[in-house]
């Protein structure tokens, strides 16, 4: 092999390492970003804050506790509430009353106990016409 030859397959050879450095150093940028999204996402995902002035119904409130209101549907039990359906909300229940959009509302059966989440869900929930 002659000189010129050797010379040519090592800068080849330095091109296509380089190469994967820059595409690792690209990769975990977009790694970074995502990871940033996911976080954003999650933020996204917590309730509203409450409106002024206003709680959320108690859960230890024996009505409260015996409709199954949960604020959050991953905490709904979903054996014990078979009938759930993960469209139904308290904002589009037709008990749901809106003081925040739907974000927080009264709900008539729980009128004077405070303000249920939209996104929250009873063993109640009666659909909107
Ligand atoms: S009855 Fe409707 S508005 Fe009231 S807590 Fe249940 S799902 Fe929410």
């Amino acid at each position: 092999m002659n000189s010129n030859r050797r010379d040519f397959l090592k800068q080849g050879l330095l091109a296509l390492g380089s190469l994967f450095v820059i595409k690792g150093g690209i990769s975990s940028v977009f790694a970074a970003d995502k990871k940033a999204a996911a976080k954003k996402g999650a933020a996204a995902d917590k309730a509203a804050p409450l409106p002024a002035g206003q709680t959320e119904v108690p859960a230890t409130d024996a009505v409260v506790a015996a409709i199954g209101y949960k604020s959050n549907p991953k905490d709904i039990d979903k054996k014990k509430y078979a009938q759930y359906k993960a469209d139904q909300k308290c904002s589009n229940c037709a008990l749901y009353t809106a003081v925040d959009g739907k974000n927080w509302g009264n709900c008539t059966m729980l009128a004077g106990k405070g303000v249920v989440n939209g996104n929250g869900w009873c063993g109640s929930w009666s659909k909107k016409s």
